[in-house]
């Protein structure tokens, strides 16, 4: 059941209330006429699809956006807030998706930066060191005040964003989206520093897509849907296929279903690949890889570790050293131009990790994209000279319609599709040529969960034909769902080989930071 938390309770002022906000786009009705409460001294998640208006919503608490029309209340009392420095003055503090360090400085000079009384004097700057090591202490935060930003991991760099927030002496924090950058074990700090905070009194909002994280870390979770706000429950009376159905408005099939693999002969081989970038850096350094019919070989690892790479080489967009077999054939590596064309011929189909750059052409029509790269097929020739635009739409209006591209017109540009619909068309084009060997990268990355249903759906289905896959994502859930088998990759090389069904993410965590058997 949906029970109603923000309607009753409230012996104290909640610490934000947000009453009848709304917010435009041109023609983009962001936010509707948004209420939502905050109790103070809780974790409060907000949950919803992209594009649901989660980041709009905080943007606009944050002085970021102005809002059309609507009322802020921080404990209570009405609050204009019509900058960033205004929410710092009344408390809040927010750690973005895309954080707002900046890189050439120290940590110390980053978390007093804009802060008032000319803080990098010396004498206050020993001030605020003093308190920033005394925050750090109290919070479990620890990183060095000296050092350079660019030189701290993704995980640290987020703690000087809180930290930054808790020396402007914020009350409230938000945090949009934090855990997309980190590894498990980074996340699991994360939780819990922000249950340190809960306890020191502190109300925090924490926006996500991930219904795990939600409930783990909340109390209390509002949900967002197409810019309203269609429930707020509390998290232990909930269950993540409720939230599910809630974010995408009819219920979702979290599990996936798959019947055990039936590898079959090898498809794809590939021995001691390397990569070397134009700065002479090894970013591939010595890949062995076997994968084989009817199965979906998972590569984990953090973002920036070679997966990248490993895709580009074995879809001929790169050039690499090392041997690369295709069902007994030895495929080129080195660059040539029309490498990514004969890997097509080959039976070899790669969707991009980033569609923008590689996937689409944005200005092109959907049913132009959904034929790209595939267009000199023979099926869509109308004679020696001309190509039959006529089979070619058709055909796409079947891929588009099968794919549940929304909305369904083949007419219109790549552009004017969201992200996930954006990815739809391009795994419409690249799994429906039914390639042998299917190369994909972070095939949901931007999706919305009812699409991510169906897109690991038709992975499985694809598998299931006796095709191989090749899996790389940056969310770990995904890649234990998914594959039959598991590759770790940490800074260009194989950390090792995990089975599914007998590890978990802690282990695979481990791998992907590169700590490996006894040390673990
Ligand atoms: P979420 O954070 O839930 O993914 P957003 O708040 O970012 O959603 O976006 C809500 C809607 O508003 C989307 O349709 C998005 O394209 C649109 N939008 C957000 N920011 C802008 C902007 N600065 N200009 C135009 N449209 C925007
Ligand atoms: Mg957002």
């Amino acid at each position: 059941m949906v029970a109603d938390v923000t309607g009753g309770a409230a012996d104290a002022a909640p610490a934000i209330e947000l009453r009848g906000i709304s917010k435009a786009f041109g023609p983009v009705q962001a936010n509707k006429d948004i209420n939502i409460r905050v109790r103070k001294g809780t974790i409060h998640g907000i949950i919803g699809e992209n594009g649901a208006g989660k980041s709009t919503l905080m943007s606009i608490l944050y002085g970021f956006y102005k809002a059309d029309s609507g009322e802020i209340l921080i404990d209570g009392k009405p609050t204009q807030i019509a900058d960033s420095l205004a929410a710092i003055r009344a408390g809040i503090g927010m750690v973005f998706q895309h954080f707002k360090l900046v890189e050439n400085f120290t940590v110390l000079e980053n978390v007093i930066l804009g802060s008032e009384g000319g803080a990098l004097l010396k004498p206050s700057k020993a001030r605020a060191r003093k308190l920033l090591t005394q925050l750090a202490h109290d919070y479990e935060m620890h990183v060095d005040p000296d050092a350079l930003i660019e030189d701290l991991s993704v995980g640290h760099q987020q703690r000087v964003e809180i930290l930054k927030a808790l020396y402007r002496e914020a009350n409230i924090q938000i945090l949009d989206e934090p855990t997309g950058v980190l590894t498990p074990a980074e996340a699991d700090h994360l939780f819990r520093i922000l249950k340190g905070l809960r306890e020191q009194g502190k109300t925090i909002v924490l926006i996500t897509h991930k219904l795990r994280e939600i409930m783990e870390v909340t109390d209390e979770v509002s949900v967002m849907r197409r810019g309203e706000m269609v429930a707020t429950v509390t998290t232990a009376e909930t269950s993540p296929a409720e939230l599910a159905e809630l974010m995408v408005g009819r219920k979702v099939l979290l599990d996936v279903q798959k019947t055990p693999a039936q590898p079959g002969e090898v498809v794809m081989s590939a021995r001691g690949l390397t990569v070397t970038d134009r700065h002479g850096v090894e970013k591939l350094r010595g890949i062995d890889l076997d994968i084989r019919r009817g199965e979906i070989l998972g590569i984990a690892g953090v973002a920036g570790n070679g997966q990248s790479e490993l895709l580009e080489v074995l879809a001929g967009m790169m050039a690499g050293t090392g041997t690369m077999t295709m069902l007994g054939e030895e495929m080129d590596l080195t660059l040539r131009r029309d490498n990514a064309r004969t890997r097509r011929e080959d039976s070899i189909a790669h969707v991009h990790e980033d569609r923008h750059r590689c996937g689409l052409i944005l200005d092109f029509m959907a049913w132009e994209n959904v034929a790209f790269g595939y267009h000199n097929a023979p099926e869509y020739q109308k004679n020696a000279l001309l190509m039959d635009n006529h089979a070619i739409l058709e055909d796409a209006k079947g891929k588009i319609e099968r794919f549940d591209v929304r909305p369904p017109n083949p007419m219109l540009t790549a552009e004017s599709f969201s992200g996930g619909n954006q990815q739809k068309i391009v795994l419409a084009r690249e799994i429906e040529r039914n390639p042998d060997l299917l190369l994909v990268g972070q095939p949901t990355r931007g999706v919305d969960i009812g699409a991510i249903e169906f897109i690991h759906k038709r992975l499985i289905e694809l598998r299931d034909q006796g095709k191989a896959i090749l899996l790389v994502s940056v969310e770990l859930d995904e890649i234990l769902s998914l594959s039959d088998r598991i590759v770790v990759m940490f800074d260009g090389r194989i950390m090792g080989e995990r089975d599914p069904e007998q590890t978990n993410a802690q282990e695979l965590g481990l791998l992907m930071a590169g700590v490996t058997g006894e040390a673990a």
